[in-house]
């Protein structure tokens, strides 16, 4: 089969092939890196425009309480933002909030954890659990974010091999907390299972969706999870730096303390009492004034994800990740998959390690191909199927397999590091 006519018939049947063009995209640019930074949504810009001349400009203060469609201002922003990103995830609309860095979300939300633990074990008059389990490998931040409160004495990190997360959950655990689709390999845990025995250990769960929102169906409630939190700027193209989203089940709303405990997450933040008190629901996240323009941005990408669909988004990545692979196969072109090569079992990549990752990441960016590369030696490709078309996955084969053949990496300019990889 001639995989680059293939790759054309494939376009015209694409339904998602429409979806193109609501994105802006540079010319002579194949863009594998949505996972990393997604990419700019067209209407972000008229949106952008809107709010900072017309919401900020003219509207001032005032914008506060009447802004935005429907009049409901910026006040109301982080929660409808959560709102929106709620249905993605398969949680309430009341369980999300939009708001801080996905860093910031983790730790409130371990500390909360580690707190609701230690209050079950004072009434019971039992030493509380302290360990957070954790993979080994994980992305670094989820990792980092224990250090502070392990510090202060609250938590103990403990890491295990993917395999043996389960066998792992011993009667200490606290919290267990674990990316749901690797950010190196791609590859994805069964939540539902995970979960489960979790629980029946006695330990509650924290996702990290960061990989997942927008690229493959996550359904947090239908796998009674506990906590989660998940990324603006990948798969949801809320712009570089994008707030993130705090996700908890509603049945903890009530015991929900996290350590942030700033004015906005006050049950009446304009009262200026002197004395703290949580917002009933998932509002409690909130920590100070949320960033109105990111929220914006972020609001615009989160409506054109919902509108494409996350069960459509992921049919296409499935057929885009094998047809990648196929396209590589065919070119003869012997890499070794680090990502599991049953689409179910992976997120919307593929990663593939090579002593020179780096180099060639770097020539295929000067070939127009943008990958990325993870240290130490993975180069990563991402399939954001909002705006990529088989044709691009065709071309960017053929692209990698002339890098690697001809040695098109093998200079030094690139082999010379930058600060962000
Ligand atoms: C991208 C990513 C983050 C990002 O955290 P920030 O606070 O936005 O820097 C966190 N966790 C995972 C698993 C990620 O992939």
């Amino acid at each position: 089969m001639n995989l680059r006519k293939e790759a054309v018939r494939r376009d015209k049947a694409d339904p998602l092939a429409r979806y193109r063009e609501r994105f802006h995209l540079p010319d002579g640019i194949i863009y594998l890196d949505g996972n990393s930074l997604g990419a700019l949504p067209k209407a972000t810009c008229e949106r952008m425009a809107q709010v900072v001349t017309g919401e900020w400009g003219q509207g001032l203060i005032r914008s506060w309480n009447d802004a935005g469609s429907g009049g409901a201002g910026w006040i109301s922003l982080s929660r409808r933002v959560g709102a929106k990103i709620a249905p993605l995830i398969g949680a309430d609309t009341e369980e999300v909030i939009a708001c801080d860095s996905t860093s910031v979300n983790l730790f409130k939300l371990i500390a909360a954890a580690l707190d609701m633990q230690a209050r079950q074990a004072g009434g019971a008059g039992l030493n509380a659990r302290k360990v957070i389990l954790s993979e080994a490998g994980n992305f670094p931040t989820d990792l980092y974010m224990i250090a502070g409160l392990e510090r202060q004495g609250l938590a103990e990190r403990r890491l295990a091999e993917r395999d043996g997360i389960a066998a792992a959950l011993s009667g200490d655990v606290a919290l267990l907390m674990l990316t749901h689709v690797h950010y190196k390999t791609g590859a994805m845990y069964d939540m539902r299972a995970l979960t489960a025995a979790a629980q029946d250990a006695g330990a509650l769960v924290l996702w990290d969706l960061s990989h997942s929102t927008g690229a493959v169906p996550v359904v947090l409630n239908d796998c009674n999870a506990d906590f989660a939190v998940g990324c603006g700027y990948k798969y949801l193209n809320g712009g570089p730096g994008a707030p993130a989203f705090a996700y908890a089940a509603r049945r903890h709303h009530d015991r929900l303390a996290q350590p942030l405990t700033g004015w906005f997450g006050h049950e009446r933040p304009f009262a200026f009492v002197d004395d703290y008190a949580p917002a009933p629901g998932i509002e409690r996240m909130l920590a100070g004034t949320p960033p109105v323009l990111g929220l914006s941005a972020l609001e615009v990408g989160v409506d054109l994800i919902a509108e494409i669909g996350i069960a459509n988004l992921r049919e296409k990545s499935l057929k885009m990740g094998a047809f990648f692979l196929e396209c590589l196969e065919q070119m003869n072109l012997t890499l070794e998959l680090v990502s599991p090569a049953n689409g179910a079992e992976r997120g919307s990549q593929l990663s593939f390690r090579h002593d020179e990752a780096y180099a060639i990441s770097q020539a295929l960016i000067a070939r127009g191909v943008i990958g990325d590369f993870r240290d130490p030696d993975i180069l990563r490709l991402g399939f954001a199927p909002a705006y990529l078309s088989f044709g691009d996955l065709w071309q960017a084969a053929d692209i990698l397999r002339q890098v690697i053949t001809n040695r098109e990496w093998d200079r030094d300019q690139f082999r010379r590091r930058a600060a962000v990889t």
